[in-house]
């Protein structure tokens, strides 16, 4: 709940033992071992093979591998993004044209409707899939696999640097407590915001985690510690944010209370890194986020040992859908009840559009929850599916024993597996399957559309204005609508997965609905230190 070099090799040595293990389940299920599209739809289809040996491949040639621009991967993505915009507005409007005409015992109409939304559904499913193909047959996959393990080493070696000063005594700090009074996800936003913050102030994290309410032990004893050379905030006076010029030790509040708030706070990405991230990922946020969690969720060897049992002992097999379904304490108070059919429709949507050529996959999901009856229902309703999921771990979430050290080993297997899923199905509003999303996008070059969320859109809490630019005039339709300019700027505040998004136009002051397909992100971006020589 509640809306957190010395050596530079060790750094990749530690990055490669970690990609064995997120690539456990990848390697163990994929025999061909080609590279993270493995599982795409087009794998299903014919045809894609040169496109995938060239990726796959051990050796890539560098110098002859063929770039997209930044124009032809932004329309690629935003095509995809408005195939499913437009199937959400039409699915919509026909849903509740069908449930009119239905009340006049118009039943042949209604009938009617019903064949065109099926017709229509496969239609949508048809063109992501050949969307997906598309990537994989373009020639700029080689190119995205290279520019997104690029990129990472990048940020990785410069987080390393910043966690191993040469002087660790002299050198400025930024102490950050974990026990910040809310779940784990919101606990890892938490820690997350904070290196954000010493990324951006040149100060070397110093996680205070000891008393932990999942683990008394502290951190360290789950996770590698941030540093494996400074840890200690030293003696010395530590001055609370924001501190002066020369302090040395800075304290972090929570994000809610920090004042005055700085501008490279989430949403903002680094300046230096933009024009690439722009061109790589549909989602550079989430991108930048995960890096962090990369970095922090290093596991120390009895948590690799747990997670790589825990994905044995579940029969851990892909493709699969992962499926978060928060309930407990955050039903009718952070977010609304949504019933398993609801997730399972989607789910049911996803595989569909892997079949849509014709091939069959064994239907699979792996289903968390902080319920176990969900566990229980969803394999009584769905004897079609696969479930994968532990109904005892789900029991450990519930609120009276989540604070314990079985429940901590519970939400990280969760969280880890979700992650690994091909596909997440779950509510943005929790920050569980929120965390999950964002270490999705360390496993492949862009996952930014490998979700459906039932309610919110992505979001950080804490955040920035969300701000997404006009792209195309919009003259309102009801008093209900905002009226835009192209160029306008507006402050969204969510999506209604019916065609429609809710904003704020900053121009005019005037909030309502628009069409989703007329605006598009306004990448948010801070100067922030180069790390030069890093
Ligand atoms: P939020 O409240 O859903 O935004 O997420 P938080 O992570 O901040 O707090 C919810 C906490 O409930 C988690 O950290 C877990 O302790 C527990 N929890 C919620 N969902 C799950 C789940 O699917 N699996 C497990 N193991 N625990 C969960």
């Amino acid at each position: 709940l509640e809306h957190d070099v010395q050596n530079p090799r060790l750094v990749i040595v530690d990055a490669a033992a970690e990609d064995a293990l997120f690539k456990a389940a990848e390697i163990a299920n994929d025999a061909s071992a080609n590279g993270n599209n493995n599982l795409d739809p087009s794998k299903f289809n014919s045809g894609n093979g040169d496109a995938a040996a060239a990726v796959g491949g051990a050796h890539i040639n560098t110098e002859s591998i063929a770039e997209p621009t930044l124009e032809y991967e932004f329309t690629r993505r935003r095509i995809q993004s408005n195939i499913a915009e437009i199937w959400n507005y039409f699915s919509s409007e026909l849903g509740k044209i069908r449930k009119i005409v239905s009340n006049d015992a118009n039943s042949d109409l209604a009938e009617t409707i019903s064949q065109v939304l099926l017709q229509g559904a496969e239609h949508k499913r048809s063109l992501l899939s050949d969307m997906e193909r598309l990537r994989t047959v373009d020639g700029y996959e080689a190119w995205r696999q290279k520019e997104s393990k690029d990129l990472s080493d990048l940020v990785q070696r410069r987080l390393h640097h910043l966690q191993h000063p040469s002087d660790c005594q002299n050198a400025r700090k930024l102490v950050c407590k974990l026990n910040k009074g809310c779940g784990y996800g919101c606990q890892l936003h938490h820690v997350v915001y904070c290196f954000i913050v010493a990324y951006a102030t040149e100060r070397t994290l110093i996680l205070k985690s000891r008393g932990w309410r999942y683990h008394k032990g502290g951190w360290e004893e789950v996770f590698l510690p941030v540093s494996s050379t400074c840890n200690d905030a030293g003696n010395g006076a530590a001055n609370n944010w924001p501190g002066k010029p020369n302090t040395q030790v800075l304290v972090l509040p929570i994000i809610d209370s920090l004042m005055p708030r700085p501008p490279y706070l989430p949403l903002a990405v680094p300046e230096d890194l933009a024009p690439r991230l722009k061109r790589l990922h549909g989602d550079p946020i989430v991108w930048w986020v995960g890096q962090f969690l990369k970095y922090l969720l290093r596991p120390q060897a009895p948590t690799r040992d747990f997670l790589v049992s825990g994905m044995r002992n579940l029969g851990w097999e892909r493709p699969i859908v992962g499926v978060h379904v928060r309930r407990t304490d955050k039903v009718g108070t952070e977010a609304a009840f949504h019933s398993i059919e609801e997730y399972m429709t989607h789910v049911e949507d996803y595989y569909r559009t892997l079949e849509v050529n014709g091939t069959t996959v064994v239907r699979r999901i792996f289903l968390a929850s902080d319920d176990a009856r969900v566990i229980d229902e969803a394999r009584k309703k769905y004897p079609q599916y696969h479930i994968v999921g532990d109904p005892e771990v789900a029991r450990m979430a519930a609120v009276s024993t989540r604070y314990t050290d079985t429940a901590l080993n519970g939400i990280i297997l969760d969280i880890h597996l979700l992650s690994l899923s091909d596909h997440l199905v779950c509510t943005f509003s929790s920050q569980v399957c929120r965390v999950a999303y964002e270490i999705m996008q360390t496993m492949y070059p862009d996952a930014s559309h490998r979700f459906k969320s039932l309610d919110d859109i992505y979001y950080y809490g804490g955040q920035n204005p969300h701000n997404r630019r006009a792209v195309i005039a919009h003259k309102p339709r009801s008093h209900e609508d905002l009226q835009l300019k192209v160029g306008d700027l507006v402050s969204v505040a969510g999506n209604h997965w019916d065609g429609n998004s809710k904003g704020k136009n900053t121009r005019t002051n005037q909030g309502g609905l628009f069409p989703s397909f007329k605006v598009e992100d306004k990448l948010d971006t801070a100067k922030l230190p180069l790390y030069a020589g890093v």
